[in-house]
């Protein structure tokens, strides 16, 4: 089947109450009809569901469907996206282990990778991944695993995940190769079918895509389950049913959202493109999200930002409405100055996730608004 068609029908499950719609299962305990049966549910040895943090039909049936959409075998729902970064290589790395990422990744990610994981014995590296060079020689025999971001936040930088692929394997068949693939959404990119074995998503971005849930996914193949799943028991991150619900309903329409937010961000490029006041623009020619340069650097930024209408400031991206935000005062903030614009978040760079409402009312919003700074 096709994305629209999976994004509606793919892993349909139902009750045997002629439910059209797939109910929310409310429940933190499931019920045993004997101690036989409660004994083979803790065993493995038979199918069932037995406490709601080790798993429920809400996170089944929607991973399942984020699963088909990736082609990948099957995965898990976080209760948020740091939660699958954090449970899932906290399951691949241990005490002497190496990391490789690259400099330009999420906030969170790399605060996670730089303060929490050295506590731990884990050495990380962050260099430019799309240097082929700079990456075999990071590489050691400690090396266990990649984190690839592609396009990376807020830069937009691409990464080739099939060569990182080969470069890796080459080495080490070994080394895991996870992707944060946030940014492009199973629409426009299938890591697992580059070469990756773990693809993830902060679902609160396009997957729920309607600014109500903060919730994360990944997918894998099925040799990476039980070590996965493990962790996310031991670990406690599960998702609330309610939470599943609602980003099943909003995946339902992730295929032609995205088709929308890509139409609608190349004519707000085209606009962006021919402002004299604007120095650079940022978009990999797919997605909502862009991020684009002002010649009035940090205080343009900051002007324009206070005077839109129509976009809304805030953080967060992948909404149905539109979202503008000024990495170099909110998101990145945190980064030095100096180590920030080395890797192109300059005072002056501004981002912006397009929305689902009408090109020509976006575009006019950020005219009238540009024109006064
Ligand atoms: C938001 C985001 C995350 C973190 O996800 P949360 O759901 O906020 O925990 C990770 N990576 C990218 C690219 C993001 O945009």
């Amino acid at each position: 089947m096709k994305p629209e068609t999976i994004a509606l029908h793919g892993g349909n499950e139902h009750t045997n109450y002629g439910e059209h719609i797939f109910p929310i299962f409310q429940n933190s305990t499931y019920v045993f009809k004997d101690v036989d049966q409660g004994a083979n549910r803790f065993a493995g040895k038979e199918k069932g569901y037995v406490y709601g943090r080790l798993g429920h039909p809400n996170a089944d049936i929607l991973i399942k469907r984020i699963a088909l959409l990736e082609e990948a075998e099957t995965g898990q729902i976080y209760p948020t996206g740091m939660a699958a970064i954090s449970t899932i290589l906290l399951a691949i790395l241990k005490k002497g282990d190496h990391l490789i990422t690259d400099s330009i990744i999420y906030g969170c990610t790399d605060s996670l990778f730089r303060s929490v994981f050295p506590r731990y014995g884990i050495k990380v590296s962050f260099i430019d991944t799309t240097d082929e060079q700079e990456l075999k020689q990071a590489l050691t025999k400690e090396t266990k695993a990649i984190f690839l971001e592609t396009p990376a936040n807020p830069t937009m930088k691409e990464v080739d995940i099939e060569k990182v692929s080969e470069i890796c394997r080459g080495y080490n068949s070994e080394i895991k190769i996870m992707v944060d693939n946030t940014f492009a959404t199973p629409i426009y990119q299938k890591p697992i079918k580059l070469g990756a074995d773990i693809s993830m998503h902060s679902c609160t971005k396009f997957i729920n895509g309607h600014g109500d849930v903060v919730a994360g996914a990944a997918v894998f193949n099925q040799e990476m389950a039980e070590q996965v799943q493990r962790m996310q028991v031991d670990l406690g991150t599960a998702t609330s049913p309610f939470d599943c619900w609602l980003m099943l309903r909003g995946l339902k329409t992730l295929p032609v959202r995205m088709e929308r937010h890509t139409k609608n961000a190349k004519q707000v490029v085209d606009f962006l493109r021919q402002h004299p006041k604007v120095e650079k623009v940022n978009y990999p020619g797919y997605s909502g999200l862009l991020s684009f340069e002002l010649t009035s650097g940090f205080h343009g930024g900051k002007h324009l930002m206070n005077n839109v209408k129509l976009a809304t400031l805030a953080v967060s991206l992948g909404y149905v409405d539109t979202l503008i935000q000024h990495p170099a005062s909110m998101t990145h903030a945190v980064i030095p100055k100096e180590q920030r614009e080395k890797i192109g978040i300059t005072d002056g760079l501004v981002r912006l996730s397009v929305g689902l409402e009408a090109a020509e009312d976006i575009i006019n919003d950020l005219k009238q608004s540009l024109d006064k700074t």
